[in-house]
């Protein structure tokens, strides 16, 4: 063969390889253009996980209708005019050829209309060629539409994931950029269906709430953003986690350097060797990191993707990182509480009686008897305060269902009743618990706080094989942090399989393959919930299926357990459902029912 130059075309769309990887390689893309032109509100929306399509639309200032045509080529950009500019980047974009590759592989439409023009102008492309082109009545901004991608590049096509999975990857692209841009109001959908909106009123710490939920962004700590006195030029501001906050892996570690996501093994480990003691070992911090650097001071210009950067003194930066990090963690000071759990002080003394009781005899050796002492007990004070106070008993407060903390008094276990409910004593009552509910709550709590000794593992006698095809691989790779907070030990095997070292201890006599195919099966279903959401999705999920069922007779050490754990919880009352965990019965409405008041 002889040499030849490329068509235009071919060398297109080998361009486009590098670029665009998958549908969240294009939502990058577009979302860096929309913040270039200075959106404050930019909306994406998918069908079919990106593979159908991909809709960025922001309010940003739009581009000239006789510019149009020429942003869609390669190399076109208003970013950078000289090679001295790229010395100085301070835009997200610079290479000009985002959309020239995105239009090579897909059929995109370019709706825009530039802030100071009457109208705007409507491009349709395939495969980098305009087939149609009009003037249309727009709001000023711009909104692209990418359908089909990969129509004409099947091989690229064939690699591309379940819908569930690329959706996924779609909104972590969207939420990253609403945790580094706190003024813009981002929104993604799929299928029609919100299922993320940050707020864009500036705030970090309510977009960190949005995009991580309360139960996490309650245990961040903020980190300053003054890191001058460490390394001139260099500030880093964020949020980091407690120590008591960790997870299996260093995906929960995001970093930004003037507002772009990037990838930096250095200073993910900067990061790590912050917490140096503080966390066990296997056990990641979460982070999202802002360094705010001199733009001269940072080679953006690294990577097609621009994922990767390169500092000119690099251990300066590991360094202001580093120690932004451990300043935060040595301030502990915590971000406003959400909730707070303060026994109060007759709880305590009911505690301590308790346990002298438990102590004098074991329930179920004279139950009867102990149970009665204690009603008795109970109603007497009750009625003296009827007596000699002013206070209505039935209006006094129920400890249970108003105690404003949520947390549970102490309980003393009496017995079960159909296999189902336990029966239970408290300072104030008669407690009834639905048992299943009860430990989908502990099980929640225990894996949300990814508390390692408090998902216990059971190791398997050998190492499982589980063949689960690329489609449900796919989702567990996804999913893999999770499922491993959850005590899943787990491990990527090749095309489609995983090798299964352990599961929950408390997963019983279940077979481990079929949990592991439930658990990814119905991942699957809830492909169109992201991020956060999808995740509480798994766990609750997880929860329902290890939970003790009704029906299962439980001793009296394991009815113990199961309330004292239940006590623990910060949210006792409620399964992660929201269906009552337990029923109270105060000794009064029981004086009551029984006609004695
Ligand atoms: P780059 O972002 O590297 O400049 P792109 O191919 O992504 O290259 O975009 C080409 C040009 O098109 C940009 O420089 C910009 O002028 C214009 N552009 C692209 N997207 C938008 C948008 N959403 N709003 C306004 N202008 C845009
Ligand atoms: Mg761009």
């Amino acid at each position: 063969m002889s040499i030849r130059v490329l068509p235009a075309d071919v060398a297109d769309k080998i361009a486009a390889g590098e670029v665009v990887e998958r549908p969240a390689s294009v939502a990058k893309e577009l979302i860096e253009n929309s913040l270039d032109a200075g959106a404050t509100d930019i909306r994406v929306a998918i069908r079919s996980g990106g593979k159908r399509l991909l809709r960025v639309i922001d309010n940003g200032r739009g581009i000239p209708a006789a510019e149009a045509a020429l942003a869609l080529q390669r190399h076109a950009t208003s970013k950078l005019y000289s090679a001295a500019d790229l010395e100085q980047i301070a835009t997200l974009g610079f290479r000009g050829e985002a959309l020239a590759a995105i239009s090579a592989v897909s059929k995109a439409t370019l709706v825009t209309r530039y802030t100071d023009e009457p109208v705007g102008i409507e491009l349709k492309l395939e495969g980098s060629s305009i087939v149609a082109q009009r003037a249309i009545g727009t709001p000023p901004g711009a909104s692209i539409s990418i359908e089909h991608l990969f129509w004409n590049t099947p091989a690229r096509l064939k690699f591309l994931r379940t819908d569930a999975t690329e959706a996924g990857h779609i909104s972590r692209i969207v939420t990253r950029y609403a945790l580094a841009n706190p003024t813009v109001r981002f929104s993604y959908s799929s299928e029609g269906r919100l299922s993320f909106q940050s707020p864009g009123t500036g705030d970090h710490l309510q977009t960190v709430l949005k995009v991580y939920g309360a139960e996490i962004a309650r245990q961040m700590l903020p980190v300053a953003g003054d890191a001058d006195r460490v390394a001139p030029g260099i500030t880093v501001s964020g949020f980091v986690s407690e120590p008591s906050l960790h997870r299996a892996n260093r995906s929960y570690i995001e970093l930004f350097v003037n507002n772009r996501y990037i990838q930096d093994r250095n200073l993910t480990f900067a990061v790590i060797q912050a917490y140096h003691t503080l966390l066990p070992k296997g056990r990641y911090p979460l982070a999202i990191l802002f360094a705010k650097i001199d733009p001269s001071l940072v080679d953006v210009n690294v990577h097609p993707a621009k994922a990767e950067v390169r500092f000119r003194e690099a251990s300066l930066v590991f360094r202001a990182v580093q120690r932004a990090v451990h300043r935060a963690l040595n301030a502990q000071a915590p971000i406003p509480p959400i909730q707070t759990h303060r026994p109060a002080s007759d709880r305590q003394a009911w505690a301590s009686r308790r346990q002298s009781l438990l102590q004098a005899g074991e329930p179920e050796s004279d139950p009867g008897q102990l149970a009665m002492a204690l009603f008795r007990q109970e109603l007497e004070s009750e009625q003296h305060t009827a007596l000699v106070g002013s206070e209505n008993p039935t209006d006094a407060p129920d400890p249970v269902i108003s105690s404003n903390d949520g947390t549970l008094p102490p309980l003393r276990p009496v017995g079960q009743i159909a296999a189902a409910y336990l029966v239970a004593e408290g300072p104030a009552g008669l407690y009834l618990i639905d048992q299943h509910a009860a430990h989908e709550r502990i099980l929640y709590e225990q894996i949300v706080h990814a508390d390692q000794e408090a998902v216990a593992t059971q190791q398997l006698l050998q190492p499982l094989s589980i063949e689960l095809g690329t489609h449900l691989a796919g989702l567990i790779a996804e999913h893999l942090s999770t499922l491993q907070q959850s005590g899943f030990e787990l491990e990527a095997f090749g095309s489609g399989t995983y090798l299964l070292r352990a599961v929950p201890a408390f997963m019983g006599r279940q077979d481990p393959q079929r949990l592991l195919e439930e658990v990814a099966e119905s991942l699957a279903d809830k492909g169109d919930l992201v991020g956060q959401a999808r995740e509480n999705e798994l766990v609750k999920m997880i929860c329902k299926r290890l939970a003790i069922k009704a029906g299962q007779v439980l001793s009296a050490a394991e009815q113990r357990a199961l309330l004292q754990q239940l006590e623990a919880c910060e949210n006792p009352r409620t399964c992660p459902h929201g269906r009552p965990t337990i029923l109270h019965f105060s000794a009064t409405d029981l004086a009551h029912q029984f006609g004695r008041t």
